[in-house]
């Protein structure tokens, strides 16, 4: 084979072949092929786009071209949720003790923050002396043992991914759906978890803006997992607005334990009670949606899935008194209402997520390259949602600082909000599940 031709091949919309692929991770990975011809063959598989089958083998190329968890060693039924990535998204901490406390098996490997997303490793390591790195045999004692352990992902896994997302980066190739299908995919695979729920984010705050281009990713994604054997289901959900109403690690962590205890925002009460329903469905536990909700029910009202994050934490070295002393958590020296500059009262019609995401990210929230180090106590509290009514003077959002960038937030915070005089429906935080 000779790159040359698979790059003209893929530019003239044909269809590449299952050894053609391979050949072509195989390649890259061991340095045999160069970039510049890579990035080339990126930008025809961007035009040209690929098919379902092409696709399923170009995921299981990448998935090959590293370390594949075994999670065999684990008894019962292995369950992975991911989402792609969104603002105030903490879900992952209230979902998987949930669905752990109803007999889930939830292994989990997770990642860190980029620009104006949080990464679920970062808000844990808000709690004090939290450990990430967990020697595999470890993990899989932990979870035998209690059934949750969410850790960072191992280094080896899909290296191909790593080096194609990094030249995708510089060469304007991200935004392909079916390239993002598949890096999400190899890497969801690798991890080994016998089903997958999927949690898409539309809106500004997501790589997804619209709800059609959503609604592609998520069923090439679900038909990557059918093929490989996997089941997969794919909420679509509203990231227009921040998730919830805390951004920025612990006061995450806090909004996450606060759901825990059954005192949650609406809006993220309902995704986290929808995701761990999706997960008790494909895990078979329960029968319906409906049986599914009274289970969460319960395990709110007598705590056991709040019982199940203070196990977590502990057995991950970290202070299970978090979960009632909030004190615990370092804490931000300033605090600053921001308010809007309206003179009558007026309803919240938008709030930019993307904004909001940046503003936390320049507080210390966030990173803007991998190396920058995070403050865990910073970030932003929403007060109003949109369709929330606001009086004058009426404070809108809370930041939470540590001398940095302060000013430059507060107005970007007042950018992100706007409002009219009109009514204004509450946005539905589920748009709509492709199975
Ligand atoms: N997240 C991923 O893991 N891969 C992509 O290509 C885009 C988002």
């Amino acid at each position: 084979m000779r790159m040359v031709d698979l790059i003209l091949k893929k530019r003239q919309g044909l269809e590449l072949t299952k050894e053609e692929i391979n050949e072509f991770i195989t390649g890259y990975v061991d340095g045999s092929i160069p970039d510049y011809q890579v990035s080339a063959l990126l930008m025809a598989i961007y035009f040209q786009k690929m098919t379902d089958e092409e696709l399923t083998n170009l995921t299981f190329a990448m998935l090959k071209s590293g370390e594949e968890i075994d999670l065999t060693k684990i008894n019962g039924i292995k369950v992975d949720k991911h989402s792609t990535g969104g603002v105030g998204d903490k879900t992952s901490l209230v979902v998987a003790p949930l669905a752990a406390a109803a007999g889930v098996k939830m292994a989990k490997m997770s990642g860190r923050g980029l620009g104006h997303t949080g990464g679920t490793l970062d808000k844990l390591e808000s709690i004090p002396n939290f450990k990430i790195e967990v020697e595999v045999e470890d993990f899989f004692k932990q979870v035998n043992e209690i059934g949750l352990a969410i850790i960072g992902q191992s280094a080896n896994i899909t290296p191909a991914d790593k080096k194609l997302y990094a030249l995708r980066d510089v060469t304007a190739t991200i935004e392909s759906i079916g390239l993002i299908a598949s890096s999400i995919m190899s890497k969801k695979l690798a991890s080994g978890a016998d089903h997958i729920v999927l949690d898409v984010k539309v809106g500004s705050g997501a790589f997804m803006k619209d709800v059609e281009s959503a609604t592609e990713l998520s069923e090439k994604m679900v038909s990557i997992g059918r093929l490989a054997g996997v089941d997969t289901v794919a909420t679509l959900t509203d990231m227009s607005q921040p998730l919830g109403c805390a951004v920025g690690n612990a006061l995450e962590v806090i909004e996450a334990i606060e759901t825990l205890k059954g005192n949650g925002p609406k809006d993220f009460t309902e995704l986290c009670y929808k995701l761990t329903a999706e997960i008790l469905l494909i895990a078979k536990l329960a029968n319906t949606e409906d049986e599914a909700f009274n289970i969460i029910d319960e395990l709110i009202e007598n705590r056991l899935g709040l019982e199940k994050l203070r196990q977590m934490i502990i057995y991950q070295h970290g202070d299970g008194n978090v979960v009632d002393d909030y004190s615990l958590f370092s804490q931000a020296s300033n605090i600053i209402n921001v308010t809007l500059d309206n003179d009558s009262t007026v309803n919240i019609s938008s709030i930019d997520a993307l904004t909001i995401g940046e503003a936390a990210m320049i507080l210390g929230a966030g990173r803007k390259t991998i190396d920058d180090v995070i403050d865990h106590a910073v970030g932003i509290y929403l007060k109003k949602k949109i369709g929330d009514s606001v009086a004058p003077g009426e404070t809108v959002a809370v930041i939470y600082g540590n001398g940095k960038n302060e000013d430059v937030a507060l107005e970007m915070i007042k950018k992100a909000y706007q409002y009219t005089k009109e009514e204004v429906n509450k946005k539905n935080i589920i748009i709509k599940v492709v199975r």
